[in-house]
């Protein structure tokens, strides 16, 4: 896995392992956010404290451990609710040409391919339609500016998020 920490400025997370979602949403607006929902307390700690992620948690008992000084307690059940109150106390700016810069599943930047080599990963009528194709290293999944990001967008602008451009 390549490191895309010096890549991105911006505040990073780690989600604890009841705000997979959060942390979905949080990665669609290009945030770089830690997430797995096996992790256990101990292995989150020293994940935030090792890679300087603030965590975002539910746990009040979490929250009081010694060593987590960098965190936001969660208290919405929405995760729109969540995303709002994250963006709010970090006054995250949540940019166009920031969305879905970042693999919803793998974390990691996606970068930009050159189109024929994504033939065969493509419905063809996806290929024929667009020209500017992306990739996740790690997973290998192909995006396309389109439909998912139009989709991503409206929602959160029905949700209240302002989104730059
Ligand atoms: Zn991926």
């Amino acid at each position: 896995m390549h490191d895309v920490s010096d890549n991105n400025p911006e505040t990073r997370f780690i989600c604890d392992d009841n705000l997979g979602k959060l942390a979905r949403y949080l990665r669609a607006c290009g945030f770089d956010t830690y997430f797995d929902d096996h992790i256990s307390d101990s292995d989150l700690i020293t994940i935030a404290l090792d890679e300087n992620r603030h965590i975002l948690t539910r746990d009040h008992k979490l929250t009081e451990r010694t060593l987590v000084r960098k965190y936001f307690q969660i208290e919405d059940d929405n995760w729109m609710d969540q995303l709002r109150a994250v963006i709010s106390y970090y006054e995250l700016r949540v940019s166009k040409k920031n969305i879905f810069t970042r693999c919803l599943e793998d974390n990691v930047l996606i970068e930009t391919v050159l189109k024929h080599n994504i033939k065969t990963l493509v419905y063809p009528y996806i290929y024929e339609k667009h020209t500017g194709f992306k990739q996740c290293p790690q997973c290998k999944r192909v995006f396309w500016a389109g439909t998912h990001t139009r989709a991503i967008i409206e929602r959160l602008t029905l949700g209240g998020i302002k989104i730059l451009d």
